[in-house]
């Protein structure tokens, strides 16, 4: 009984340690994928690296055209931070590092690799792309 009760507390700690966003409550399951070394990790929103639910969906338009191999594709974020951001989040560009407005967004590649996976890469954000 008492060593069952640690263990729970302990992986308790864990869980609060390495997912603090885990406390607000969220009852949805959250969204995970396989990493390139074959590991389990959490989808984040590329903007505010919130870790999604199941339920929640990138707000993100793909352009064709489809067949191409790579396709050009737009992020303005996850539920958390768009269209208004929440308390407490930054909506940041992995490449610049930069704020995006919520009326900016990223701008991404598409890959659809010829296993039938997709691949996404983050080329910049609409701030990275005014200087250039
Ligand atoms: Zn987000
Ligand atoms: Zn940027």
């Amino acid at each position: 009984m008492l060593v069952g009760a640690v263990l729970i507390i302990a992986a308790f700690y864990m869980f609060i340690r390495f997912f603090p966003s885990f406390s607000k409550s969220e009852k949805n399951e959250l969204r995970t994928q396989k990493n390139e070394h074959g590991g389990t990790e959490f989808v984040r929103c590329p903007l505010c690296s919130t870790p999604l639910a199941k339920s929640e969906n990138m707000i993100s338009k793909i352009y064709r055209p489809m067949n191409t191999p790579d396709q050009r594709m737009t992020v303005s974020g996850c539920p958390h931070c768009y269209p208004v951001v929440k308390a407490g989040l930054q909506r940041k560009c992995p490449v610049c590092g930069k704020t995006v407005p919520t009326e900016g967004y990223l701008i991404a590649r598409l890959f659809n690799r010829t296993t039938g996976k997709k691949h996404v890469m983050i080329t910049g954000c609409t701030e990275c792309y005014k200087k250039s």
